[in-house]
């Protein structure tokens, strides 16, 4: 019987096993998909993490082998532990659990640092996606600039790694279907798993859930994001169905965060149902901060400028749900198509061009005159100004009643580009109450549930309405990580 149960395999998962094996429990871990799908949404991630820090020595330290030539041409700036609060609570509208955003900002680069040091982890700087070049160096934007070697692919790969080292178990096309209780303490005593040939109990001292949120269930989502969430694609793993959350609060945990919503984001409109792992998140098409959207009809519906892309890209994937046909279109220009990400040039896309906006409207299935109106408007409210896309520039219309707040560039330059997208849903915020610091479960009266931690996006509490870059897999790894801390210590007292 091992010492710690860890239900899932993605990131907040192997870093609970990781954390629980470093205190000497044994440990198995239990993965409902078969080994050639391991990973997870993590697996499908763009590697993105958030912390705070201080300046250039603070990234150094992560990222020892940045070369003297690298440091001469970045501007990574600073990213204080007061602005990290800040952003988590704005983009939340002053909604994240604090007790949660504390412990996860305290602990983040400390994380960091342990997946480095204790268990391989390698980073390297978001050069492709989070850096202008600006007067001759790269500047760095928007808080989140550090990302897994390899991406999602390489950081999960590299837990397991890890995991394997560690002598850590993981039990691959293992379901967990319900949860143990002793029947007279109600402690959580271990988990009944399902094979495709047996159903089994496993026993441990101790179990920790992190299998994910219930975006790829179609009834779930439906249930609790609402009508219309049926049609959305889902971006990452399949088997995030939702049934360890379930299992939790048939034996009294409490729900916890909001459960209405999730993040979700512009997504190729012809990409497939769930997450195809070859092209991972390079459906995503995140640099409309650059260009304008307009639904079928050729109308604005947000303000394509209000934010860095990090604050606005994982609420504005809903609002695309909601336009006719569920369907958008991001128009670009020859001013910036040299600045797109680089999720716009692979084979996968859904596009269009044309040397005037009526061409361009045809070309993608945009209604014609709708487009052009909106178009005209847009142009004659853009203002002169200094265009930065490296800060929040104020470069912004006037006279229109939706406006662009920043890097309002007229769309004036031909040819134009456009591409396509539908509503990509990558997580739902809704899940478990955790007790913050060690991450055990709380039950519908607050109290610590004997037994029973959890980590990842099966928590709730920290993403309400909207979320910030490179938060997911950060809080998964601190929750994780002292889920592991606590989990052992609970099995082995
Ligand atoms: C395309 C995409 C890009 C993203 N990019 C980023 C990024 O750059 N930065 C960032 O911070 N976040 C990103 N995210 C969000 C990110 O996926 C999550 O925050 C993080 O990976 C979640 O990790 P997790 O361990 O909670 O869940 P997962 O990695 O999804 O792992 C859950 C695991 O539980 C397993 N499971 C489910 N049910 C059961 C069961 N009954 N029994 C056993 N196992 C079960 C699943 O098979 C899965 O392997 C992205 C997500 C997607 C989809």
């Amino acid at each position: 019987m091992p010492d710690v149960i860890v239900v899932g395999a993605g990131n907040a998962a192997l870093c609970a096993a990781l954390a629980a094996r470093e205190r000497g429990a044994e440990v198995t871990v239990l993965e409902k998909a078969e080994r050639g799908e391991r990973g997870g949404n993590t697996f499908f991630t763009g590697g993105g993490f958030r912390f705070p820090y201080n300046g250039i020595e603070d990234i150094h330290a992560l990222i020892p082998d940045l070369s003297q030539s690298e440091l001469e041409r970045i501007d990574v700036g600073s990213y204080p532990e007061a602005d990290m609060r800040s952003d988590l609570m704005r983009v939340t509208e002053g909604k994240a659990d604090p007790a949660m955003v504390d412990h996860l900002i305290r602990e983040a680069y400390s994380t960091a640092q342990w997946m480095r040091e204790q268990h391989g982890q390698r980073w390297v700087l978001m050069y492709g996606r989070q850096a202008y070049e600006v007067d001759g160096k790269l500047r760095f934007w928007g808080g989140m600039i550090t990302e897994a070697v390899g991406g999602g692919e390489g950081l999960s790969e590299g837990l397991f790694d890890a995991a394997e080292r560690a002598g850590i178990e993981v039990r691959y096309g293992t379901k967990a279907s319900a949860l143990l209780t002793d029947e007279h303490t109600g402690h959580v005593t271990g988990v009944r798993v399902q094979t495709t040939e047996r159903i089994e109990p496993l026993e441990a001292g101790a179990v920790v859930l992190a299998a994910g949120g219930f975006e790829a269930n179609v009834e779930m989502r439906t249930r609790y994001l609402g009508a219309g969430w049926e049609f959305a694609k889902v971006r990452g793993t399949r088997h995030n169905t939702g049934e360890v959350i379930r299992q939790a609060l048939d034996i009294g945990a409490q729900p916890y965060g909001h459960w209405s919503s999730g993040h979700a984001v512009a997504w190729d409109l012809n990409a497939p149902p769930t997450g195809n792992r070859r092209v991972g998140d390079l459906y995503q098409k995140h640099s409309y901060p650059l260009g304008l959207i307009v639904n079928i009809n050729g109308e604005r519906f947000v303000d394509e400028g209000a934010d860095f892309r990090n604050y606005t890209y994982a609420k504005y994937g809903r609002e695309i749900l909601n336009q006719p046909y569920g369907v958008a279109f991001q128009l670009f220009d020859q001013q910036t198509i040299a600045k797109l990400r680089d999720e716009y040039r692979i084979r996968e896309i859904t596009k269009g061009e044309g040397n005037t906006i009526a061409e361009l409207a045809d070309d993608l299935g945009i209604e014609q005159e709708g487009l052009v109106a909106t178009v005209e408007a847009y142009n004659s409210a853009c203002q002169p100004g200094d265009y930065n896309p490296a800060e929040r520039d104020g470069l912004h219309t006037e006279g229109i009643e939706l406006p662009k707040s920043n890097w309002a560039l007229p769309l004036n330059e031909p040819p134009y580009f456009g591409v396509a997208v539908t509503c990509g849903l990558t997580f739902t915020f809704g899940g478990l109450r955790i007790e913050a610091k060690t991450s055990q479960v709380l039950d519908t009266e607050d109290r610590p549930m004997p037994g029973l931690y959890a980590a990842g996006e099966l928590v709730g509490g920290l993403f309400y309405h909207n979320y910030a870059g490179g938060t997911g897999l950060m809080s998964g790894s601190v929750f994780g990580r002292f889920a592991g801390y606590a989990a052992a210590e609970a099995a082995l007292a």
